[in-house]
């Protein structure tokens, strides 16, 4: 059996979700937002068109968009908000499937750009660049090895990002909210279209700048955008079933509900996330050594992620890797072809933009059980994971209040 056939079969048994068929993406809801906020937004296929439209009339017109993203809030974590607060009374609750790889990096810069992963090539957390001969840590902005910082050795943010964010182009006042330690990062400075932020430190204390400047915004139209890491850092570390998840999401409703009760008339308060995340216990964890039967056929040390690893393979040397790829990792891994993943279309409906086609290397490992793949030099420990395509790291929870 193919690859790709043992994926589709993967898809039919549900093992894996296929993250753009079926229900709608996280890009069609920021595509909507984008058109309500004054943007020309342009769509390939019937189903992008159905569901943008079906985004459109779920959100519907309003004077005041508030947008909350919440990292690695996957579906499966909605049953544990508090049973007796905010949230769990919400009726406009939907699924969502966020793109692939199921990472940060790919999903949020699809939420700022309104672009699929194959149009905006910021695909997962490392990189390689052949035409730079580079490997980078997206989001920090750095080398991947000497951690040098990529502004330093004369990158700026259009050579790493390609595709411009929406929401300079709104035609609304745009306020975003993030994190003190990364709101003037490189990386956010261009998600957020180089628009005004504010660097919170506590949840808490994003929302209160929230709630004033929506008040201060109160005769015009307006867009805010708040993101809020703190979820995802703490099951990264501590793993999804941990005791803590419970009090952050509690904290989370809490907040919500505090703009709820600060709402004006017109008004339209959207949450999301951008991935979920899976457990994986470390005895799931597959090693590729540096000095094994792959690695000497490999440019680079594997890009992408633990879940999702990306593989930049030398001239001549496809076959062979394969061949020993299958046989050491087959059983936790299907090993997709470049053509393969462009022709199952996983990055989206169109083909690859020249950043996306560079960067997805030779071969993409996606991981069919909770396992992972370290690379045996750069190895690091964390209790869950997310890139894949497992129903908890794909969907990922629309709220509408
Ligand atoms: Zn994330």
């Amino acid at each position: 059996m193919s690859a790709k056939q043992k994926l589709l079969q993967a898809f039919d048994s549900k093992q894996l979700i296929n993250p753009t068929e079926g229900i709608c993406n996280n890009i069609h809801l920021s595509q909507a937002l984008a058109s309500f906020n004054g943007l020309n937004v342009e769509v390939s296929n019937q189903r992008q068109s159905q569901c943008l439209e079906k985004m459109k009339k779920s959100i519907g017109k309003s004077q005041h968009y508030i947008f909350l993203l919440i990292d690695g809030l996957g579906y499966s974590l909605l049953k544990q908000f508090p049973k007796d607060g905010f949230v769990s009374s919400l009726d406009q609750v939907q699924k969502l499937n966020t793109v692939f790889p199921t990472s940060t990096a790919t999903a949020l810069t699809s939420l700022y750009t309104g672009k699929w992963p194959c149009d905006h090539g910021a695909l997962e957390w490392w990189l390689y660049l052949p035409d730079k001969k580079r490997s980078i840590i997206t989001l920090p902005f750095v080398d991947r090895f000497s951690r040098e910082k990529l502004v330093d050795l004369g990158f700026v943010a259009q050579d790493i990002f390609v595709a411009p964010s929406m929401f300079s182009h709104f035609n609304s006042e745009v306020r975003i909210y993030s994190h003190g330690a990364i709101a003037k990062s490189t990386y956010s400075r261009y998600g957020a279209g180089y628009q005004k932020t504010y660097g919170y430190e506590q949840l808490g204390e994003g929302i209160d700048a929230l709630i004033h400047d929506l008040h201060e915004l109160e005769e015009r139209n307006s867009f805010q955008y708040l993101y809020y890491h703190g979820l995802d850092s703490f099951i990264h570390k501590n793993g999804v079933t941990a005791s803590g998840v419970n009090e952050i999401l509690k904290q989370i409703d809490q907040q919500i509900y505090r703009i709820k009760q600060n709402l004006p008339a017109s008004s339209k308060v959207i949450i999301t996330a951008d991935h979920g995340l899976l457990d994986i216990d470390s005895r799931n964890t597959l090693i590729l050594t540096s000095d094994g039967p792959l690695d000497k056929l490999l440019i680079v040390p594997p890009t992408g992620s633990v879940r999702v690893p990306i593989f930049h393979v030398k001239v001549g040397k496809r076959e062979e890797f394969q061949k020993i790829f299958n046989e050491l990792y087959g059983e936790h891994f299907i090993l997709l072809s470049k053509e393969e993943i462009l022709s199952l279309k996983l990055l989206g409906p169109g083909s690859f933009c020249h950043a996306t086609s560079e960067r997805i290397g030779d071969f993409v490992g996606i991981a069919t059980t909770d396992c992972i793949l370290q690379y045996s030099k750069h190895s690091f420990k964390l209790a869950a994971h997310h890139g894949g395509l497992t129903a908890n790291e794909v969907e990922v929870p629309l709220l509408i209040i």
